[in-house]
């Protein structure tokens, strides 16, 4: 079997490519080994570039339709006693209409819901697109990928292979590259649940030693994420759903009677955040997209965003080269070269994020609560978060920066112009430098 682009794994980032490409005229395979939807919670966040990427792609209605928008993150401090009331402390808000760009928010989709819109969308060119489900990839033979359907043995022959398999990746395997695994002292459960129509906002509520993530979903409900510490989940499990109650209504009233809609164990998801970043995104004709090639914190909600990212600049590379008749191979490394830099950048400031919530201590949580506040208070400050959370441009914070943050200095008074910040976007020169 011959393809142009032969893709391991459909995932979000594999699908993304795949429909760009297919949308391209560029003969595409995609193997995935799943035979159908999974139930695996995996990210649901979409940032303002995955959204302008994917109104590229001519999906971003049907997107929007599917999601709720989050304009807005709320970080609330309280402090609580069991059996009353929260006190709030500190409410500070974060708005994505800060960065100048016409994709002012983000939004929740449900996972699932966003694969099989990108896949319907490839599915629209059926001459380029073949995709194969329950079917794993097995490595290379050959040097054709050696795929596993049905018991049977595929050998698929392409100009260019990507390893888009997830975590765990033969392809990653195959181009023998380092990689390096960061830990963390803490893991999160999560686990969707009703909400009352009026709870619309993203929230992080934290008191000095507890977490709640609230993120509304279309439907009434909410992804909740609830903080732990590593290796505390045995000992959750055995106090019974009444602990997950209790934790969830003393730090979130208006949640108290939707989280008893939890009635197994079942229904909630332990994930154990790390994080990694191979040295290498290309060897020969090979590439890595996604969580092949990195893995984020999930603090800062950016891990299928990478992903999403990733698919655009390789897919957009691959599609101008066939329509320029180059040479696929000479120009992948123009691929690491703009992705690499960025996900450096954006797993660092998720790393940061995640520290900020790390050590229950009053003294940190002091640090936080002031930090945070900084942000909203000085607009250089407030800019910059959103912009590079929101993957449109990059603009990394100074010294200057962080001893305001840190209270070594007064916040500015000066607002950030939207002239001043077109600087710091991506344009098309910096996100397809081959094409200049
Ligand atoms: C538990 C968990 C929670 C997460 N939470 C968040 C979050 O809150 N926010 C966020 O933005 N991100 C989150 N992420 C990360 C996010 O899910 C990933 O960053 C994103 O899905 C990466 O997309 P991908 O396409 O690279 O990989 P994946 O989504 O993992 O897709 C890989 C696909 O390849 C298939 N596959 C694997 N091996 C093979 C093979 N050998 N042959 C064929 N097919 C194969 C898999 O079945 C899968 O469909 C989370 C991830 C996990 C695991």
């Amino acid at each position: 079997m011959k393809t142009e682009v032969f893709i391991a794994g459909g995932g979000v980032g594999g699908l993304a490519l795949a429909a760009k490409l297919a949308s391209r005229g560029v003969h595409v395979t995609v193997a995935e080994q799943l035979k159908s939807k999974s139930r695996a919670y995996k990210g649901e966040l979409l940032q303002p570039k995955t959204l302008e990427i994917l109104d590229r792609i001519d999906v971003l209605e049907q997107i929007e339709a599917s999601g709720h928008i989050i304009d807005q993150l709320r970080f609330q401090e309280i402090k609580h006693c069991h059996g009353q009331e929260p006190e709030s402390m500190q409410m500070t808000e974060l708005n994505y209409s800060r960065v100048a760009s016409p994709y002012g928010h983000a939004l929740m989709v449900p996972h699932e819901m966003t694969k099989d819109i990108l896949r319907a969308k490839a599915q629209e060119y059926e001459e380029y697109f073949h995709y194969l489900p329950g079917a794993r990839f097995q490595g290379f033979e050959k040097g054709m990928a050696k795929v596993r359907q049905k018991k049977e043995t595929l050998n698929i022959e392409a100009d260019v292979y990507i390893g888009a398999e997830g975590r765990s990746s033969p392809t990653r395997e195959a181009m023998n590259v380092n990689i390096k695994r960061k830990e963390y002292n803490h893991h999160f459960l999560t686990v969707t649940i009703p909400r009352p129509e009026t709870f619309t906002k993203g929230k992080i509520i934290t008191t000095t030693d507890c977490f709640l993530g609230l993120f509304p979903l279309p439907d009434n409900e909410v992804r909740t994420v609830y903080l732990i510490k590593a290796g505390e989940f045995k000992r959750i499990k055995e106090k019974g759903l009444e602990y997950v109650y209790r934790a969830y209504g003393d730090l979130e009233p208006e949640l108290k009677q939707t989280v008893k809609a939890i009635t197994d164990w079942k229904d909630i998801q332990l994930m154990i955040p790390y994080t990694y970043h191979v040295d290498r995104y290309v060897s020969g004709n090979l590439a890595l997209v996604g969580d092949a090639a990195h893995t984020v914190h999930p603090m800062a909600g950016e891990g299928m965003n990478l992903a999403i990212q990733d698919a655009d600049i390789l897919g957009e590379l691959l599609a101008w080269c066939k329509e320029e008749n180059k040479d696929f191979h000479q120009y992948l490394h123009y691929y690491e070269s703009v992705r690499k830099p960025r996900v450096s950048f954006l797993l660092a400031l998720s790393h940061m994020s995640a520290l900020v919530y790390s050590f229950p201590n009053p003294w940190w949580r002091k640090l936080r609560m002031r930090a945070v506040q900084r942000i909203y208070d000085d607009d250089q400050l407030h800019v910059k978060q959103m912009l590079n959370i929101s993957g449109l441009g990059m603009w990394d914070f100074s010294l200057l920066d962080r001893a305001i943050q840190g209270s070594v200095l007064p916040p500015r008074r000066k607002t950030i112009s939207d002239q001043k910040q077109l600087n710091r976007l991506f344009h098309e020169k910096e996100d397809y430098p081959w094409k200049f």
